[in-house]
C-alpha cells in the first residue's frame, strides 16, 4: 500500500526542518507502512538518555572557560550505540537527539550491530588553538567516560572533529582505563587502529548509490551526466568515483559557487575541500554558476552533498534531474520530498547513500577488536558487498510496497529495529 502524505502533513516547510522533528515525522511515517506494535514506535520517538556535561576548559592565556557538551543515546537493542561528536557553535540537546535518531536509522538499514547515538560540544572549533583543542576533547573524554566505551556507545568523527580528535579521545579514555582501548572511537588514524579506506567511504557509498540508481533506471552510466553540490569528504570522493566508472560530471560546486562545462569537467584535477580549501571557483571552466543553479541543472543525476535543507518547497519544483542521491544529510526538506514523489523525481535517501562512513567504522570496530588490521582492498570490496545488499533489501521494498527509496529505506530499518524490540522484549 502506498501512502502520499497529504499537503497539510507537508505543509509546515519552515525550510529549516530540525534533525529532530524530521526524525519524528520519518518515523511516523514508515510506520504507517509496517506492521508494527505501536508501543515500540512510541518508545522510539524518545531517546534512551541524553547526557549533558560542562568541560571547562583552561586557554592558552591562562584564563579558564566552561563549555557545554552532550552525548544523546537513542536506540541500542540491535548493539552500542554509535554516531559522531561535532563541535559547532550550534550543537544542542535537541539536535544531538534528532541526529542519533537518524543514526539508529542509518545503521538498521545498514544492518549493522548499532543503534544511535549523537553528541557534541557548543564551540566554535576555528577559535580554538590545537593545544585548546586537545585539553578540551581530553576532558570531554573523562566527562563522557561512563556512558562511551566499545560495548556501549562508539564515538567517531562528525562537523569540527577530524582523525586526530578521535587520537586525543581514545588516548584519554584509554589512560583512564588503564589500558589501549582503540575500539571505543573510530575514524582514527590508522596508525592508532583506525581503518583504510574510512575517510572515502561515505563518498564512495553515494557513488556506488548512485550507480546502481542508474542501472535501476536502465540507463548506462557513460551517458549519464552529473552535478555535485559541494567538493569535500563526500562530494569529491562521489565525482571521482562516478568519473572512474564513466559518467560525465559536467558541475561541482563549493561554498562560493560551482563551475559547470556541459561536456564534462577534469574532476580529478580540481582540489578536493581537504587539499584545498574553496579552489572550485579558481578552476577553468566555461561557465560560473551559483549553488542554487547547481540544483536545477538539467543532468541526469544530482548529488547534493554539502549540507542539509538546500532541497525545500521553494526550488524543488525546479529540480530537472531524474535522480537524487543525497551525500549530504537531510539536504531535502519534508515538503520537497513530497513534491519531488509527485514529480516522479527518484531520491536515494541520506541514510543508504552516505552510510559508507558507518560502515566502515563497523569495520573499524571489529579490526580494534580483533587487533587486526584490513588492506584498502578488503575494505572497499566488503564495503561494495555491504551496499548491495542494503540496496537489494531496499530495492525490494520499493518494489513490493510500491514506495519511494526514503520510505522503503526506513521500513527496512524500522521492520528490523521493531523485530529486535519485540524479540528481546520490555525490561522489567
Ligand atoms: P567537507 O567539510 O569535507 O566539505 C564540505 C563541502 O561543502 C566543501 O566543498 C564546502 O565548500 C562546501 N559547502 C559548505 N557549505 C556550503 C553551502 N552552504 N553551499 C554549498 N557548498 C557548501 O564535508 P563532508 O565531510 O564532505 O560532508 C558533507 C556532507 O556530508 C555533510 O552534510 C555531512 O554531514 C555529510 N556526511 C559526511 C560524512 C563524513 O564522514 N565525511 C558521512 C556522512 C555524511
Amino acid at each position: 500500500m502506498t501512502t502520499t502524505p497529504t499537503q497539510q502533513e507537508a505543509e509546515p516547510d519552515d525550510d529549516l526542518d530540525s534533525a529532530l522533528v524530521t526524525a519524528r515525522r520519518q518515523l511516523e511515517r514508515a510506520a504507517t507502512h509496517v506492521d508494527v506494535d505501536p508501543g515500540v514506535i512510541e518508545r522510539l520517538k524518545h531517546p534512551t538518555k541524553v547526557q549533558q556535561v560542562s568541560v571547562p576548559l583552561e586557554r592558552d592565556d591562562g584564563s579558564v572557560d566552561v563549555f557545554t557538551g552532550y552525548r544523546a543515546q537513542h536506540d541500542d537493542v540491535r548493539g552500542p550505540y554509535k554516531g559522531g561528536l561535532r563541535y559547532h557553535p550550534e550543537v544542542s540537546a535537541e539536535e544531538c537527539t534528532g541526529l542519533s535518531m537518524w543514526m539508529t536509522w542509518k545503521c538498521a538499514v545498514m544492518d549493522l550491530p548499532f543503534g544511535g547515538g549523537k553528541g557534541g560540544i557548543s564551540v566554535d572549533p576555528k577559535a580554538l588553538t590545537e593545544d585548546e583543542t586537545e585539553r578540551l576533547t581530553r576532558r570531554f573524554a573523562e566527562e563522557l567516560r561512563d556512558v562511551v566505551g566499545p560495548t556501549k556507545d562508539v564515538p567517531a568523527p562528525d562537523m569540527g572533529t577530524d582523525a586526530q580528535t578521535m587520537a586525543w579521545f581514545m588516548d584519554a579514555y584509554s589512560m583512564q582505563q588503564g589500558e589501549t582501548i582503540p575500539g571505543v572511537v573510530t575514524g582514527k588514524p590508522p596508525v592508532v587502529g583506525g581503518s583504510y579506506g574510512r575517510e572515502e567511504a561515505p563518498g564512495r557509498s553515494t557513488a556506488i548509490a548512485a550507480r546502481e540508481a542508474v542501472d535501476y533506471y536502465d540507463r548506462d552510466l557513460s551517458n549519464t551526466t552529473v552535478a555535485v553540490q559541494g567538493f569535500g569528504s563526500v562530494g569529491a570522493n562521489a565525482a571521482r568515483l562516478l568519473e572512474d566508472w564513466g559518467a560525465t560530471v559536467v558541475a561541482v560546486s563549493d561554498v562560493n559557487g560551482a563551475i559547470y562545462d556541459p561536456g564534462g569537467l577534469a574532476i580529478h584535477e580540481i582540489p578536493t575541500h581537504e587539499e584545498e580549501p574553496e579552489a572550485v571557483l579558481a578552476q577553468d571552466a566555461p561557465e560560473t554558476i551559483s549553488n542554487a543553479e547547481i540544483l536545477e541543472l538539467d543532468v541526469d543525476v544530482l548529488i547534493p552533498a554539502a549540507v542539509g535543507n538546500v532541497i525545500t518547497a521553494d526550488n524543488a519544483d525546479a529540480i530537472a534531474a531524474d535522480i537524487v542521491v543525497e551525500g549530504a544529510n537531510g539536504p531535502t526538506t519534508f515538503a520537497a520530498d513530497t513534491i519531488l514523489e509527485e514529480r516522479d523525481v527518484a531520491v536515494i535517501p541520506d541514510i543508504l547513500a552516505n552510510a559508507g562512513g558507518v560502515t566502515v567504522s563497523y569495520f573499524e570496530w571489529l579490526q580494534d577488536i580483533n587487533r587486526r588490521q584490513w588492506s584498502l582492498e578488503r575494505v572497499n570490496t566488503e564495503l561494495e558487498e555491504h551496499m548491495l545488499e542494503a540496496w537489494a533489501d531496499v530495492r525490494e521494498e520499493v518494489e513490493e510496497k510500491d514506495l519511494a527509496w526514503r520510505d522503503a529505506a526506513y521500513v527496512v530499518a524500522l521492520s528490523r529495529i521493531a523485530e529486535a524490540k519485540a524479540t528481546r522484549g520490555l525490561w522489567p
